[in-house]
């Protein structure tokens, strides 16, 4: 790759449609060259066919489009599908497309590794290696609505941005992604069928909640004592739950959107009732639901997944103080491919 050569899609159609001007063509042209690379996947220049020879040429020996290249594409047993994704500088991220009866939903990547270090998931190993731009994060959704079609008969569904990253440490390409992916110039999807999950980054979350952003909110929890948590998860100790508490409320107070908690439960660790209690407590603040996950092994064993006594008593003292509960079970755990296994295995 030519590094003097500026990513194209980093620009906005008003720098396109500048830039074509200062080039003494129609601003008019930057509409056209935005929509081959926005609405129609354009990976080269020679693709834009109503564009002339010369411009193409002209737009070669400026410009780069940086698409990613799915490398690797493995299917479960269960029909879930995962994608090694390779980027400009041959990064590696993963993404998944989880297909059930009625929907397809894509689980993106949001960072290259990951800047925190819960210890029970897989990608935390890898550490933070760079932010995903914004194209980079859409070439994924739009990847996986091609599988989709191909495979499944149907456009996607759904995202969840929990793939590898912290999608709030990179809030600002994560923005611009799904302003994309909800644009009609983009692929037009609800940000009703979005939902962003982190684990827990207060100061963003309020100013998602400033931003009066549209998609969903998903934290992931996995225990309400400060204790455990920061032993589980270590940067808990800069961001208390009593602030990651209030961060919520106030995301609340603002979008009206009820907040879903993630939350695996673990033998030996959060397996008793007082961290039910301690959950329940939680919950009350704001509005919201608990999704039970599968724990996924991730090689070492020092985790296990609880009894199903366990599970069954989260699910019913959740249900007898109001909160509603699902146990979501794990799908693509034969490729690697469930939450907290994407780790680049390949
Ligand atoms: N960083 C974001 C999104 C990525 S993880 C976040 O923390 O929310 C997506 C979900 O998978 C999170 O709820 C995470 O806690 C969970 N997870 C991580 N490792 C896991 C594992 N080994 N088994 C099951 N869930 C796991």
């Amino acid at each position: 790759m030519d590094i003097k050569k500026k990513d194209i899609r980093a620009l906005t159609k008003e720098q396109l449609r500048d830039f074509f001007e200062k080039e003494g063509d129609k601003a008019f042209r930057g509409n056209q060259v935005y929509e081959w690379l926005w609405n129609k996947g354009a990976h080269t220049f020679d693709d834009m066919t109503n564009i002339s020879k010369e411009t193409r040429q002209m737009l070669e020996d400026n410009f780069v489009i940086n698409h990613i290249k799915v490398d690797v594409m493995q299917r479960s047993s269960d029909g879930t599908v995962k994608n090694a994704v390779r980027l400009h500088d041959d990064l590696i991220v993963e993404s998944v497309l989880i297909p059930t009866k009625t929907r397809t939903t894509a689980c993106v990547s949001s960072q290259v590794g990951c800047s925190l270090d819960c210890k029970f998931c897989a990608t935390a190993r890898l550490k933070r290696m760079r932010n995903l731009n914004p194209d980079e994060i859409y070439d994924q959704v739009v990847a996986i609505d091609r599988e989709s079609r191909l495979y499944f008969d149907r456009p996607l569904s759904n995202i969840v941005f929990m793939g590898m990253g912290e999608p709030l440490m990179n809030y600002n390409n994560v923005l611009k992604a799904i302003d994309k992916i909800t644009s009609p110039e983009g692929l037009g999807m609800s940000p009703k069928r979005i939902v962003v999950s982190t684990s827990g980054v207060p100061k963003m979350i309020k100013k998602m909640a400033d931003d009066n952003v549209k998609f969903k909110l998903a934290v992931s929890l996995h225990s309400a004592i400060d204790e455990v948590r920061t032993s589980i998860m270590p940067f808990n100790a800069t961001f208390p739950l009593a602030s990651l508490r209030e961060a919520l409320v106030y995301w609340y107070e603002k979008t009206k959107n009820r907040i879903t908690y993630e939350y695996v439960v673990w033998e030996g660790i959060n397996d008793k009732r007082k961290d039910v209690d301690a959950l329940v407590q939680f919950c009350k603040f704001a509005p919201s639901k608990v999704n039970l996950i599968e724990y996924n092994p991730i090689d070492d064993g020092q985790f296990q997944q609880a009894k199903s006594e366990a599970i069954d008593m989260y699910q019913q003292v959740l249900e007898a103080n109001n909160i509603t509960v699902t146990v979501r079970r794990s799908r693509g755990k034969d490729i690697d491919a469930a939450c907290g296994q994407l780790a680049n295995k390949g």
